[in-house]
């Protein structure tokens, strides 16, 4: 399996990273992506990378800390962008339920990074929270922008995944018509959450799964610190939910994660 969004560079794991990653492994997990949210966590991301040789890293500025990136982040952003085992920009969107930097800030670096993202040909990592009109509607005009799916601009087969994606049928549909995957995390296994009936209608193909850890620890862990390993127990319930082999949900999630982020799996 691949934990395709993991936050794994915390401070969080300091102690004890090298065991986290052991027991990923033990788990069946053969690839993590760490994700950034800062310039900072990007560096780590693209250090740990370099460390560990099933770790990738992505690089980018979450819209909490939009307000805080700068003309020259950006450019260091582009920089680490280049560095190896970076497989994508992430993780940039739109949250508006915390609001934590300004609406017009949060848009401002989230078109500013997925143009960087299309200049060096990279997959994004999207976070969007209470803001789902307004991600459809710059994601669409990005996507168009690349000339759809395989086009003109040699942009791969896919271009993006949601992650921890939340929306219904139809908004799925959307997306995966523009070449988006999306991905289920923790929430899955909560008890009356509406992501089982989210992760039933999502084609097999489109599929990724992932823990956010530290964040988003699944049932029955949930309320301890998260880790890859646990990717399992959210494979497992995809399975259950859709009532296939979990054989197959990783087998489907691993291919979508090596094709996307162009993995060497
Ligand atoms: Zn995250």
């Amino acid at each position: 399996m691949v934990d395709s969004h993991t936050h794994i560079d915390m401070r969080l794991f300091n102690k004890d990273r090298d065991r986290v990653l052991e027991r990923a492994r033990g788990a069946g997990v053969v690839a993590v992506v760490d994700v950034g949210c800062d310039l900072d966590s990007s560096r780590e991301a693209v250090r740990l990378a370099a460390m560990y040789p099933e770790v990738f890293a992505a690089v980018g500025f979450h819209p909490h800390s939009a307000a805080r990136m700068s003309d020259d982040d950006l450019e260091r952003l582009s920089e680490l962008a280049r560095q190896p085992k970076v497989v994508a920009i992430g993780e940039i969107g739109l949250d508006f339920y915390r609001n934590l930097s300004p609406r017009e800030t949060q848009v401002d670096a989230f078109k500013k990074q997925l143009a960087l993202a299309r200049g060096l040909k990279l997959p994004v990592i999207v976070h969007c929270r209470d803001a789902q009109e307004e991600v459809l509607g710059i994601l669409t005009g990005w996507a168009d922008g690349i000339g759809g799916v395989g086009g003109a601009d040699g942009m791969r087969e896919s271009i993006g995944v949601l992650h921890c994606f939340s929306g219904d049928s139809e908004l799925s549909q959307r997306y995966i018509e523009m070449g988006f995957l999306l991905s289920i995390a923790g929430p899955v296994t909560y008890p009356s959450s509406g992501a089982c009936e989210i992760a039933n209608h999502i084609p097999l193909d489109r599929l990724l799964i992932e823990t956010d850890c530290p964040y988003l620890t699944p049932q029955p862990y949930r309320g301890k610190r998260n880790e890859p390993a646990n990717v399992t127990l959210v494979a497992e319930k995809i399975s259950e939910v859709r009532g296939v082999p979990s054989d197959v949900v990783a087998e489907h999630t691993t291919a979508n994660a090596a094709q996307l982020f162009r993995l060497p799996l």
